[in-house]
């Protein structure tokens, strides 16, 4: 089948937001007026349709990025000219606004081409907002931005406006004005057309364009002249024309488009999603200013042969390349594994390779996700977005290739788990079903893993936080039906050295018969925090011969996973093999590799080991009668308070603190508020423990192994 749908006329955006900023409201309206969704659903009636898990509709929170098409022809274009070549597809790839997901919303950051940033037009920007623009930043994202909720009483979008120039950009700028607030907000100007804009019918799907009335001129005349001003500074073509006076209502469209594109420029539109008003003009902005694939740099792959960088064009003649981003399990069909196509056509039918995992496999069904339905279809286009149906063993972060031009794209790097919970299935049918389930849900999600404590027999799991937690042991009972007894969080320590450390390592056994002879000397010393680990071979003139190299690297490699103060992974250190020897007839592989795992935990001891500790970045929101609670609380948490300001009527204090001292946290904070007051905490970096809380844990965990 030929594409139907040109490139250039395809978007593949995501809505992200902090959490009730009204993202699945704004999603479900967008839904609705691009025709697919027939009945707008609400989120306080559990009913809208990104929404998957019954969990989600109980948190109310989007956990999920699933990723859905839609349909949308420009609404300022008259009725005669809305054939279908002036329509464009819209794949709308689900973000979710929680925290605990950033890992989600960078996955899927990594997919899309442009964002809707949402706004709460009472709050202005929050923590979660921050973070993810942050976070659009880093993967270059276009966007533009929605102040939402003009009709709760409060809205103020002169405030908001303020609050994205101070805290996220001067670029922001308004291109739509509400025409009243709170509950007398009935439309919106438009600035680039200088026409009232109203929304009738049920749910406002009528779209009417008005004179501006004399009465509002004044104020959008100054609005206008704002925007055309600093439109004018960020695009010459348009300066060219601004100063000339010679431009029109296209010109201004092209000139935002070209701005947006290179990050100059960023639109912000006003309205209501759940008064149904402004929705089809952000639409608008989502086809004319946000970019398509051809618009953006095309990505960087590594030949998996040659380990050369390559590049593959957005364009459907060119060998197939594409990228797994989701995986989900659909109760009715199976593993949905979603997939961006960056190059080429993927086909049902075709054998395509799975290059990170090296496996070929032959796609069976693909699908693309509607609002309400799923539709199969034969092909995927080149900067397209859909779903492969059934195939269990891929991955999120995979990359899928033409057997004959492999290409790899650069891995989603994800954290790794701060938090370890014990499960312990309740019944012997749990039991045989968990392993089975866990493994479901790490394929996934990468921030999510499971371990055995060889020790004790115990299954773990392992996440960014408590709620992530919570949630994947709720969904093994929903999903998986399998009930399980959990235990306290525990936190994932490290351990690390502070100063140089040489040690030798030996293996030498010589009792009759073929002996073992491996013989090494090892430096380690610190590496800045986030290094990780890196392993030298500075051998000169075979003194140890190359073969045995890979086995001292892999004897030091093992014993890292077991740190000496209290067994916890070593990160952050360099690790040098500069001597040793060797026995013509009685070394080998394994003496080597026992050698260097000596040496490593000997050369450890040298070199002063300390025990490291995940430090949550915190934001709490409360009326301002608590704070005195709130920060008392905290500095008997070992937290550092670093800002404490006012957001409207609130207080927020951002903060870091371990995370030993935060399990159960967001309830204390609800508890010392009466539950007015709100917490978020992520993930912020490790830090050393202080000595007297150190030899605490590590006294603690050798009582723990009597
Ligand atoms: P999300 O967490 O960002 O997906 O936000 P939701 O769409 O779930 O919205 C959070 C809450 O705000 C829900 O109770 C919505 O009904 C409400 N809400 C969403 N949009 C608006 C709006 O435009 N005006 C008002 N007054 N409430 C809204």
């Amino acid at each position: 089948m030929p594409r139907t749908y040109p490139l250039e006329k395809t978007r593949n955006i995501g809505i992200i937001a902090h959490i009730d900023a009204g993202k699945t409201t704004t999603t479900e309206r967008i839904l609705y007026y691009t025709g697919i969704t027939y009945k707008v659903g609400e989120v306080h009636e559990g009913t809208t349709v990104t929404d998957w898990m019954p969990q989600e509709r109980e948190r109310g929170i989007t956990i999920v990025s699933a990723a859905i098409t839609c349909f949308w022809t420009p609404s300022y274009l008259e009725q005669e000219n809305k054939n279908k070549d002036k329509e464009f597809k819209i794949n709308i790839i689900d973000t979710p606004g929680h925290v605990d997901f950033t890992a989600e919303v960078e996955r899927s950051l990594r997919v899309l081409d442009g964002a809707v940033v949402v706004f709460d037009g009472v709050q202005g920007v929050e923590a979660q907002s921050e973070t993810v623009w942050r976070q659009a930043d880093k993967y270059n994202v276009p966007r533009i931005c929605f102040i939402n909720k003009i009709d709760r009483m409060g809205a103020d979008f002169e405030f908001s406006l303020k609050s994205i120039h101070e805290r996220l950009t001067k670029d922001a700028t308004l291109i739509t004005l509400p025409i009243g607030q709170e509950e007398n907000f009935q439309g919106v100007i438009d600035l680039i057309s200088m026409r009232e804009v109203y929304f009738e019918g049920d749910k406002g799907e009528k779209v009417v364009f008005k004179q501006i009335d004399p009465s509002r001129q004044n104020e959008a005349e100054k609005w206008r002249h704002i925007f055309i001003e600093k439109l004018a500074e960020s695009d010459e073509e348009f300066l060219h024309k601004y100063l000339a006076n010679e431009y029109n209502e296209t010109d201004i469209r092209m000139a935002i488009r070209r701005a947006t594109l290179k990050y100059h420029f960023i639109p912000v539109y006003v309205g209501s999603s759940l008064k149904n008003k402004g929705v089809q003009l952000l639409l608008d902005g989502v086809v004319d200013f946000l970019p398509s694939p051809l618009d953006l740099s095309y990505p960087k792959g590594t030949d998996p042969l040659t380990n050369q960088e390559i590049q593959r064009k957005p364009d459907d003649n060119e060998p197939l390349s594409a990228l797994i981003f989701k995986i989900a399990v659909d109760p009715y069909v199976g593993t949905l594994s979603y997939v961006r196509v960056y190059s080429g056509v993927l086909q049902s039918g075709m054998t395509v390779l799975n290059t990170t995992s090296g496996q070929s496999f032959r796609v069976g069904r693909i699908a693309r996700m509607h609002a309400n339905h799923r539709e199969e279809i034969p092909e995927l286009f080149a900067g397209d977005i859909g779903a492969i149906v059934g195939i269990k063993d891929l991955k999120t972060g995979d990359t899928l290739a033409d057997p004959k031009a492999p290409i790899i794209y650069e891995k989603i790097e994800f954290a790794e788990p701060v938090i370890w919970l014990k499960v312990e299935p309740k019944t012997k049918a749990d039991q045989e079903k968990m392993g089975s389930a866990i493994k479901a849900l790490v394929n996934e999600d990468p921030t999510f893993s499971f371990t055995q404590d060889l020790e004790t027999g115990d299954t773990l799991i392992g996440g960014m936080g408590e709620l992530h937690l919570e949630i994947k042991v709720d969904r093994l009972k929903r999903e998986f039906n399998v009930d399980v007894n959990v235990g306290k969080p525990q936190v994932a320590y490290k351990e690390t050295v502070m100063k140089e450390g040489v040690a030798e390592g030996k293996y030498i056994r010589q009792s009759g018969g073929r002996g073992q002879y491996g013989h090494v000397w090892l430096k380690v010393e610190p590496l800045p925090r986030g290094s990780g680990i890196e392993f030298v071979n500075a051998i000169r003139g075979g003194i140890i011969p190359d073969n045995f190299i890979p086995s001292v690297e892999k004897g030091v490699r093992e014993a890292i996973q077991k740190g000496v103060l209290a067994g916890y992974p070593l990160q952050d250190i360099k690790v040098t093999l500069f001597d040793g020897s060797f026995h013509e007839v009685d070394s080998s592989d394994i003496a080597f590799k026992i050698a260097g795992s000596i040496a490593l935990q000997e050369s450890v001891k040298q070199a002063n080991p300390i025990l490291l500790e995940p430090i949550m970045k915190l934001e709490i929101v409360i009326p301002p009668e608590f704070l005195g609670d709130i920060t008392g609380d905290l500095s008997s948490r070992r937290a550092k308070i670093e800002e404490v300001f006012d957001r409207g009527m609130s207080k927020v204090i951002r903060a870091q603190a371990p995370l030993a001292e935060m399990f159960g946290y967001v309830t204390v904070v609800r508890s010392l508020t009466q539950g007015r007051g709100t917490c978020i905490m992520e993930f912020s970096h490790y830090s050393e423990v202080p000595t007297s809380i150190s030899q605490s844990i590590i006294e603690n965990l050798s009582l723990a192994k009597k």
